[in-house]
């Protein structure tokens, strides 16, 4: 069975997944694996350099996009289906959701267009159930500059327009998929948070 977890930037998807994971397992028949994108597959984590490598910052918003996909496709030949296989649970924290909306919307070569090369990437492999932490833009962001140095050090109006596109695509995603997106308030305490997302994962499963 795969999840996937998905919200922008301070939403807090990788401490909920951190807290949540201890109190899921037990409760679960099969064993549960959290990953996340690149997910530990080495050529992933290369592919992911390349995007990160701050020398490219001129990087084309289709190369990114490409590159993204690419290393989406062999975190998911090498982890993902591997796991599926054994009948294991596998969580990964982003998938094609987050493309769809950061480069989709965010860098704006269309949310279409994006899924599209994404369904070739995946060969169609689609999460069961997706968890949607949503978060206002500001206040995502604003979490990140209290936690975090360096990246958001200099917000602007730019960066604060790409972030409510990422969220407008992420609230377009949810209302277009009610059977598999499930949209969790991300503004609650984390304990409210971990305990809506537990919600929603027994009911899933039926635990
Ligand atoms: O998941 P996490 O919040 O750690 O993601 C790291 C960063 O990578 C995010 O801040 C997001 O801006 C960026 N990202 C992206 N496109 C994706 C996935 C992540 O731009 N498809
Ligand atoms: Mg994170």
């Amino acid at each position: 069975t795969f999840i996937t977890f998905e919200g922008p930037d301070g939403a807090g998807k990788t401490s909920v997944l951190t807290a949540l994971m201890p109190e899921l397992a037990p409760h679960l028949a099969q064993a549960v694996r959290l990953t996340r994108e690149p997910g530990g597959a080495a050529i992933s984590e290369q592919i992911r350099q390349v995007i990160l490598d701050p020398q490219n910052g001129a990087m084309d918003a289709r190369t990114e996009a490409l590159l993204y996909a690419a290393s989406r496709r062999q975190h998911l030949a090498e982890v993902i289906q591997p796991a599926l296989a054994r009948g294991e649970v596998v969580i990964c924290d982003r998938f094609v959701d987050s493309s769809v909306a950061y480069q989709g919307a965010g860098r704006g070569i269309g949310e279409e267009a994006v899924l599209a090369m994404n369904q070739f990437a995946t060969a169609g492999l689609t999460p069961a159930l997706t968890l949607y932490l949503d978060v206002p833009s500001a206040v995502g962001l604003a979490r990140i500059q209290a936690h975090r140095t360096g990246q958001y050090d200099r917000l602007d109006q730019e960066q604060l327009a790409f972030h409510e596109r990422v969220r407008a695509a992420y609230l377009r995603l949810a209302q277009a998929h009610p059977d598999r997106i499930v949209t969790i308030d991300a503004t609650q305490s984390m304990t409210t948070v971990v305990a809506a997302c537990l919600a929603q994962l027994h009911r899933f499963f039926g635990s």
